[in-house]
C-alpha cells in the first residue's frame, strides 16, 4: 500500500541515512512488505542486508536472519546496532542467549540472527511459535543447493521449518548463483519463479586478466611492483600464504599474511592495518575478505585456480567497490586442474557431477581467447556485449593458431 511505501522511504532516510534505493533494492523491499516470498540475486556490495533490515523495521514482529558464519553475523549486528536497530544473535558464541530469548519473546528485537543448525531445531521452532515474526531472511542462500559452491546440509532442513510459518514472507539472498543453482534455491525454499529479482552482475571498473603460471613469487612480485594501491593476493594454502608473503617483502611494499591458523589477535591486527592502508598487500587464504569493508582495494590476485567461477567472482568482487579502476589477475597452471581432478575422486557420489561441471566452467574461463567478462556474465545468465574492452583478451588479443586451418592442412597433406 501507499503507506508502507512512504514508511519505507522514511526509514531508508532516517534510519539508514541513504538518499535513495540502489539497483533493485526497492523491488525487493516492496515484495517483502507485500508479504511475498522472494529470491534476491545481487552482486557483492549491492546492499543485500538493507533488503531485509528495512522491512524488518517496517513490519511488526522480529525478522529471523539465517546466516552461515558467526563472524559475519556479529559484524552485521554491530553495524545494525550502530543505526539504532535492535539486533541480536543466538549462537554457541553468545553467552547472553537467555536474555536474547527474553527480549525476543517480549517483542523487543527487530533482527534475530541464527545459524541454520539452530534454526532447524524443535526447540527453536517452538520458541518461534511463541513470538511474532516479520520475515525470514536466508542469507548466502546458495548454501541450500548442492549445485551451489558452498553447500550446507543444514540449509536443506530449513524448508520444513519455514513451512510451519507459511504466512511469514521468506527472503533468500545470494550474490552467486548460476541458472541451475538459482532454480534449485527457489525449489528448496518454496519461492515461486516470479519471486526472483536479479540485479546486474557486471563490474565494469574491474579489469580481468588471467595468465599461465610459471613462478608465482616472481610473477606476483612483478605485478605488485607495477600496480599501486592496496591489494589482496589469494594463495591456495596456509603455507603458501606465509611463503608468498615472505617473498613479496622484497617488493618494498607493506605485506601482511592472513589465514585461519594464525592467532586471532594477529589476524585482527593485520586486518585492521590492511583496512587502514593505501598500499598494503595482503596475502591470504579465502578465509580473508568476507564482511571486510574496504572500498579502495585496487587489485585481487589469485596465485592459483579458485574453487569455482562463483568463488572467483565473489573474490575478485572485493576489488574496486568504490567504482574506481581495479584489476583482477589470476595465475593458473595445469597442475591446479590435476590437483582438482584428483580431489574429485574423493568426493561423495552425489557431488561428483556438480563439482565436475564447476571445474569445466573454470577451464573454459581460463583457457578462452575470448572476452573474460562475457564468459563470467553468461555464466550468471546475463547477456553480455561481444567484447568488453576491459579484460586481457579484449585489450591485448592473444595470437591464436587457427586450429581449423591447421587441422585441414594436416588432413589434406
Ligand atoms: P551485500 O550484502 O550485498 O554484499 P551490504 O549489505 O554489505 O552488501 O552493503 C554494501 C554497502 O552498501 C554497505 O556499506 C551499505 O551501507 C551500502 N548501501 C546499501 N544500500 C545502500 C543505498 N541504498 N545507498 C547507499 N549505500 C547503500
Ligand atoms: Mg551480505
Amino acid at each position: 500500500t501507499c503507506d508502507t511505501a512512504i514508511d519505507a522511504h522514511a526509514i531508508l532516510r532516517e534510519v539508514f541515512g541513504f538518499a535513495g534505493f540502489r539497483g533493485r533494492q526497492e523491488d525487493v523491499v516492496s515484495r517483502v512488505l507485500a508479504g511475498k516470498h522472494t529470491l534476491a540475486l545481487m552482486p557483492t556490495g549491492a546492499g543485500k542486508s538493507l533488503c531485509y533490515q528495512l522491512p524488518a523495521l517496517a513490519r511488526s514482529g522480529t525478522a529471523i536472519v539465517v546466516s552461515p558464519l558467526i563472524a559475519l553475523m556479529h559484524d552485521q549486528i554491530r553495524a545494525a546496532q550502530a543505526l539504532g536497530i535492535r539486533a541480536a544473535s543466538m549462537t554457541s558464541a553468545d553467552s547472553d542467549r537467555a536474555e536474547t530469548t527474553k527480549a525476543f519473546r517480549a517483542g523487543k528485537l527487530d533482527l534475530l540472527y541464527v545459524a541454520p543448525e539452530r534454526a532447524t531445531t524443535p526447540a527453536f521452532r517452538s520458541l518461534l511459535e511463541s513470538c511474532k515474526l516479520s520475515l525470514f531472511a536466508i542469507d548466502e542462500a546458495h548454501c541450500v543447493s548442492e549445485w551451489g559452491h558452498d553447500f550446507r546440509p543444514d540449509y536443506r532442513a530449513l524448508r520444513p521449518m519455514l513451512d510451519c510459518f507459511a504466512d511469514v514472507p521468506r527472503l533468500a539472498l545470494t550474490a552467486t548463483a548460476d541458472e541451475v543453482t538459482r532454480a534449485d534455491i527457489l525449489k528448496q525454499l518454496g519461492i515461486p519463479d516470479e519471486g526472483l529479482i536479479r540485479a546486474g552482475f557486471d563490474r565494469p571498473n574491474i579489469r580481468y586478466a588471467i595468465s599461465p603460471r610459471a613462478s608465482a613469487a616472481r610473477q606476483i612480485g612483478d605485478f605488485v611492483q607495477r600496480n599501486p594501491g592496496a591489494g589482496i593476493v589469494y594463495a591456495t594454502s596456509r603455507r603458501a600464504t606465509e611463503d608468498l608473503a615472505e617473498k613479496l617483502k622484497a617488493t618494498g611494499r607493506p605485506v601482511g599474511a592472513y589465514h585461519a591458523g594464525l592467532p586471532a589477535e594477529e589476524r585482527a591486527a593485520t586486518q585492521a592495518a590492511f583496512v587502514a592502508s593505501e598500499d598494503m598487500v595482503m596475502v591470504a587464504t579465502i578465509a580473508f575478505g568476507m564482511g571486510i569493508d574496504k572500498p579502495d582495494v585496487r587489485f585481487v590476485v589469485h596465485a592459483g585456480l579458485p574453487k569455482s567461477i562463483e568463488a572467483y567472482y565473489q573474490e575478485t568482487g572485493r576489488a574496486g567497490r568504490d567504482g574506481d579502476p581495479a584489476i583482477a589477475q589470476m595465475f593458473w597452471s595445469a597442475s591446479d586442474f590435476a590437483r582438482a581432478r584428483q580431489w574429485l575422486g574423493e568426493v561423495e557420489e552425489a557431488r561428483v557431477a556438480p563439482e565436475r561441471a564447476r571445474l569445466n566452467a573454470l577451464a573454459a574461463l581460463v583457457e578462452s581467447a575470448g572476452c573474460r567478462r562475457a564468459i563470467l556474465l553468461r555464466h550468471f545468465g546475463e547477456d553480455p556485449p561481444q567484447t568488453c574492452g576491459n579484460c586481457d583478451n579484449c585489450c591485448d588479443p592473444p595470437q591464436v593458431i587457427d586450429a581449423t586451418q591447421t587441422a585441414q592442412k594436416l588432413l589434406s597433406a
